[in-house]
């Protein structure tokens, strides 16, 4: 068994519906166990600024899933979820998975690339992150609650 790390947002429709409905579709992997969640965040858009703020959070799983496989599995969670790819980058969406590190994980392909790239220079990946993992080292970026630390989180804030 892996442990692995999933980011989870949502603008589109009901996002706060959409998170819960997602954790608990985590919690049906095959494979796979749901450790733990964190809490949930509003966060300002990201890429794209016209756009609703986004609820974002993340899940700690431990799962005998292949990194592709679990990545099919997300990307099924979100078509399930209504997500329609649009071919807007950052755009709004009903739900979005990025599976952000496996341990003991490097890999960059076509499909995916471990870590994900993009987790430093995102306070609404590493605030979820950091309820769960703080100490996580991600090779080639850092430590989350260093990575956080540097992270401008400006409009992002804890809901009760
Ligand atoms: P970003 O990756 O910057 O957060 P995004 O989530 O909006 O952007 P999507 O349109 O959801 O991007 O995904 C595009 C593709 O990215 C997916 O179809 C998938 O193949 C690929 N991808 C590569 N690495 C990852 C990863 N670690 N997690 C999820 N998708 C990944
Ligand atoms: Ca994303
Ligand atoms: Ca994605």
């Amino acid at each position: 068994m892996t442990q692995a790390y999933v980011a989870l947002g949502s603008n589109l429709g009901d996002p706060r519906r959409q998170l819960g409905d997602a954790f608990e579709a985590l919690a049906r992997l095959p494979q796979s166990r749901l450790l733990a969640r964190s809490r949930l965040y509003r966060t300002p858009p990201w890429g794209v600024q016209e756009q609703p703020p986004f609820l974002n959070a993340a899940a700690k799983l431990e799962t005998a899933l292949a990194p592709h496989d679990l990545l099919d599995a997300l990307l099924a969670i979100e078509r399930a979820a209504g997500r329609v790819r649009d071919g807007e980058r950052w755009g709004p969406r009903t739900l979005d998975l990025d599976l952000l590190h496996m341990d003991g994980v490097a890999l960059h392909d076509g499909r995916l690339t471990l870590p994900h790239p993009r987790i430093a220079e995102r306070a609404f990946v590493l605030l979820p992150l950091n309820d769960l993992a703080p100490e996580l080292v991600l090779p080639g970026q850092g430590r989350v609650a260093d990575l956080l630390a540097a992270a401008d989180r400006a409009g992002c804030e804890a809901l009760a």
